[in-house]
């Protein structure tokens, strides 16, 4: 990220040419599959992917079960694309059979859009389920796979998807500034004109980067820079076998440590993705949240408060260049802290 590299210098559009190829190979999409990238966070490729690859003409099925999946439906109500919403509560799974009866039901759906790990919760959805109910009933896949690429095994020729929307600095630990989109090219080639914005239309930059190799307007240079060291770094952990069991290390030392102190996380752990872990509030009319989050911050430690519909919580990630000995002094920054507030046990009975 030192380098100020020129966006058109050769040396740039190198970099740039071999992130974007890997980044297609990381989902083994070389074949069949094209990586569009575009500035911004994910929330920018979503809209992005979501006005470029969702034709005025088609019903999108949208699977929500948290505020990742909400947005896809607002964006769609934003672009005044045609979506029906199935919602379940954030601490249920989307039920893959829900899905087929709706298929079956209505024929007028062509999509269906759905978020891989609902980092609302951190709960993980049955993406090759819904995949292959999908794919039998003829409807394309848009799937926001933000906070799973790279923690995840995502393999373009068995998970049957049309559009793939990831960001740098989730699971693939490069730093914020780039989302991009992994889409079917039968779909990239066939989508000219159904973008509603300039910036974002996604088949637009690409043929930008078909005739010349770079970007149509200011890239995020050091921020894909940065993004190639982080692959580099990725492939020496192993890719997503070696990141994807630190992380479930990280989590299973999180979830147990924060148990044996009183604390109950939200979701069983057959549902738990190795990403996000959700607690609930304690009910120690000691405990003010506000304040144990100041003393984690004191201690080098960053608390999300949830976000859930129907009770209150707060959130500690596993992810991120951390390993069990990070996760070790955030749970005696925990216990230092409860201390502090003389709580004993967090929870009422
Ligand atoms: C992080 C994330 C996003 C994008 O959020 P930004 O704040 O725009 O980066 C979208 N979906 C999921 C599931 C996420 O985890």
């Amino acid at each position: 990220m030192l380098v100020d590299y020129g966006s058109r210098s050769r040396v740039f559009v190198a970099i740039d040419t071999r992130v974007r190829e890997r980044l297609l190979a990381l989902v083994q999409g070389e074949d069949d599959y094209v990586c569009v990238p575009v500035q911004g966070s994910g929330t920018f490729g979503l809209e992005a992917g979501l006005q470029t690859f969702i034709p005025a003409d088609a019903s999108v099925l949208v699977l929500v079960n948290g505020i990742y999946g909400r947005r896809i439906a607002q964006i769609l109500r934003l672009l005044g694309r045609r979506h029906s919403i199935i919602e379940t509560r954030e601490d249920i799974p989307i039920d893959p059979e829900v899905v087929e009866t709706a298929l079956q039901d209505r024929p007028d759906l062509t999509h269906v859009a759905t978020v891989y790990c609902e980092t609302t919760s951190g709960i993980l959805n049955p993406i090759p389920e819904i995949a292959s109910v999908a794919a039998a009933h003829g409807r394309r896949l848009f799937l926001d796979a933000m906070s799973a690429l790279g923690a995840f095994p995502i393999n373009a020729k068995d998970l049957d998807f049309d559009t793939l929307v990831a960001s740098a600095n989730k699971c693939l630990e490069g730093v914020p500034g780039l989302s991009f989109v992994i889409v079917r090219r039968e779909t990239l080639v066939a989508s000219e004109g159904n973008a509603t914005t300039l910036s974002l239309d996604l088949y637009d930059q690409w043929r930008t980067f078909e005739k010349t190799g770079q970007w149509r307007f200011t890239p995020p240079t050091h921020v894909i820079s940065a993004l190639d060291q982080a692959l580099n770094e990725f492939d020496s952990e192993n890719g997503v076998r070696g990141r994807g069991e630190r992380y479930r290390r990280n989590c299973r030392k999180l979830v147990n440590g924060m148990r044996d102190m009183g604390f109950r996380p939200l979701l069983p752990d057959h549902l738990q993705a190795p990403i996000v872990v959700t607690f609930y509030m304690p009910t120690d009319p000691k405990f003010e949240f506000q304040q144990f989050s100041e003393m984690m911050f004191q201690r080098g430690f960053v608390l999300y408060r949830g976000a859930l519909s129907f009770t209150e919580c707060f959130r500690m990630a596993c992810i991120g260049r951390l390993d069990e000995n990070d996760i070790g002094a955030a749970l005696d920054a925990v216990r230092d802290s409860l201390a502090e507030m003389s709580i004993v046990t967090p929870l009422a009975a």
